[in-house]
């Protein structure tokens, strides 16, 4: 929902200002799918409202839900027609979160991601990447699954970095409490590392967490699977980081995903242990291993026991170091497996 399409659709509709509160409390707080279902508008109101601004710039072609129910993916078609991907999860009874995308394709083209294979198709707009939190509010309350959804991440298709300003618009519509009401510190963003916009984004927002999907150590190894890494190499983000730890005391989550003898060896470990410990304090700094979810790309899976060897290393060198659950593998929704293909999906 793209509040100021709301008032001045309003405002040609000759409606009073109290109407945008109305409005905005039974979209963000009740989850109103439809302008019908906010009772307090006037019907001729209601009307005018759906076809000048309507409630979400995206409609649901299909959801899948994992088999043990605690993960949902959501194929979403934009106004163009184009198709864009995100996921509910739940990592605790309690808890949902989702992970949402900022582009259609990604041009960055790590090479075991199945978006990046895509390529950029394109960018979203502010109203698109927040229209996929609003879609899951309201997805939640008409399947009836219980508790909240206060959870964000940037990690779906596209790097966000590379769209600043839609990323920057967006979180202050998430962070909004008369929007979506969303704590900042329940919001990460992840990179692949572009180098000025780490210190950048430190300085807008100090509160919200940042994860850097690293993948190796070694510079030629990580230029062959984050081909970014050739212009922001691991000494700039080993720069970028440390000022962006000037500018905010939060957590750094270094994001790695372990591909079976590429970067998943002793050495590999040890080279990430040399370069964690170099980028800030030890409380500072956490790993997140990832166990790659197998997509059409070249790459194959660590095995689970080599990622607890892997996580060994990094806590006996003292790394705060976890291997990540992974959700939604069973509907190409995990980590790295969001892509609109034909084939795939059969559109
Ligand atoms: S991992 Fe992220 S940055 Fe890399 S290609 Fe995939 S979506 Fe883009």
């Amino acid at each position: 929902m793209d509040l100021d399409k709301v008032e001045a659709a309003l405002s040609a509709l000759n409606a009073p200002r109290y109407r945008l509160d109305q409005v905005r409390r039974a979209v963000f707080s009740e989850a109103a799918a439809s302008y019908d279902d906010v009772a307090v508008l006037p019907r001729e109101l209601r009307d005018g409202l759906k076809s000048q601004a309507p409630i979400l710039s995206l409609k649901e072609r299909r959801v899948e839900v994992s088999s043990d129910g605690r993960a949902h993916k959501a194929l979403l078609e934009l106004g163009d027609g184009k198709i864009v991907e995100t996921v509910l999860l739940r990592p605790s009874p309690v808890r949902w979160t989702t992970c949402i995308s900022c582009q259609v394709g990604c041009a960055v083209g790590c090479t075991f991601c199945a978006t990046g294979l895509m390529g950029l198709q394109r960018n979203l707009s502010v109203e698109e990447v927040t229209d996929q939190v609003l879609f899951w509010r309201q997805y939640m309350k008409r399947e009836s699954l219980e508790g909240r959804l206060d959870n964000v991440v940037y990690m779906g298709m596209g790097e966000p970095f590379a769209v600043y300003d839609t990323l920057a618009q967006s979180l202050r519509a998430l962070m909004d409490q008369k929007q979506f009401g969303i704590g900042a510190r329940h919001i990460s963003v992840s990179t692949s590392g572009i180098a000025p916009q780490i210190e950048r984004f430190g300085r807008d927002f100090p509160q919200v967490n940042l994860a850097l999907s690293l993948h190796a150590a070694d510079d030629a190894l990580r230029t062959r699977l984050v081909p970014v890494n050739k212009a922001y190499p691991l000494a700039a983000l080993a720069k970028a980081i440390k000022n962006y730890l000037c500018e905010t005391p939060r957590k750094v989550f270094l994001e790695y995903v372990l591909l079976r003898e590429e970067n998943d060896r002793p050495e590999d470990a040890a080279r990430l242990v040399a370069y964690a410990k170099g980028l800030g304090p030890r409380e500072l700094i956490h790993v997140n291993l990832i166990i790659f979810n197998e997509t059409d790309t070249p790459h194959r899976a660590s095995s689970e026991e080599n990622a607890r060897s892997f996580q060994k290393v990094l806590l006996d060198a003292g790394v705060h170091a976890t291997v990540r659950q992974n959700l939604g593998r069973d509907i190409q929704g995990a980590c790295g497996q969001l892509v609109v293909l034909e084939r795939t999906h059969g559109q």
